[in-house]
């Protein structure tokens, strides 16, 4: 049974009610639902803690995809008791850090709208992020592509999410993938956000509600790596 991934329809659900349906062979606790967003497409796993009935918690270091129908693992920081199966805990994210990454992680879709090229890879950080284009020998600058993304920002765009069918997907290929955190195909649907009508894109991270929220971004270096791939830093303005 796969755990419900209660952060693909709200990303701000800070604490879940939920039950342990089992611990693995590595120790990685599985639940009927979870917030915890598990690593991949260059966005961190969540960290936080199981709160127990009786008061204990158990700290949770990272949460990752596991094997099969493993969709969430959460990883337990070492040296804490496992808990039974059908232990009710509440699942607590640490949400400063969670929001940031929603926060860069839109800003890279916003990124992928200023800088007119294919995405090769991405990462994201609470302070720091990068993205990867595929640019050939035109040339970028940071401060033209800080001041359109933070334009962006300002302009309070609506974030949504959306699904189409595999099929509808296939019709419309100018929206494949320009970032690498699109989600698997086959399930027959396939998760899209949309930033007002300036971005669209199959996408199966966490996100801000509207560009607003983000805080300003600075491009802090641009860099070859390869001959055609330019990866682009981006850190917070204080
Ligand atoms: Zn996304």
């Amino acid at each position: 049974m796969l755990t419900e991934e209660v952060f693909r329809t709200d990303s701000y659900l800070k604490e879940c009610e939920a039950t342990v349906v089992s611990v693995n062979d590595l120790g990685g606790i599985i639940l009927d639902r979870t917030n915890f967003y598990p690593t991949g497409g260059g966005q961190p796993g969540d960290t936080g803690i199981l709160r127990l009935e009786d008061g204990g918690e158990i700290t949770i270091a990272t949460t990752v995809k596991g094997k099969g129908d493993e969709n969430v693992v959460h990883v337990p920081a070492e040296g804490q008791e496992a808990p039974a199966t059908g232990t009710k805990v509440v699942a607590v994210i640490d949400w400063e850090r969670r929001y940031k990454h929603m926060q860069m992680h839109t800003a890279l879709h916003l990124m992928c709208n200023v800088v007119p090229a294919g995405v090769t890879g991405n990462q994201i950080g609470t302070e720091k992020s990068r993205m990867d284009f595929d640019m050939g020998d035109e040339k970028l600058d940071k401060d033209t592509i800080s001041q359109a993304v933070n334009a962006l920002i300002d302009a309070d765009h609506p974030t949504k999410i959306d699904y189409i069918t595999d099929e509808e997907l296939d019709a419309q290929p100018e929206i494949i993938p320009t970032m690498s955190v699109a989600p698997p195909r086959g399930a027959g649907r396939v998760r899209l956000m949309k930033i007002g009508d300036i971005d669209l894109q199959p996408c199966g991270g966490t996100h801000v509600s509207r560009t607003g929220e983000i805080q300003h971004i600075r491009v802090t270096k641009i860099e070859s790596k390869g001959k055609r791939n330019r990866r682009v830093s981006i850190a917070f303005v204080d």
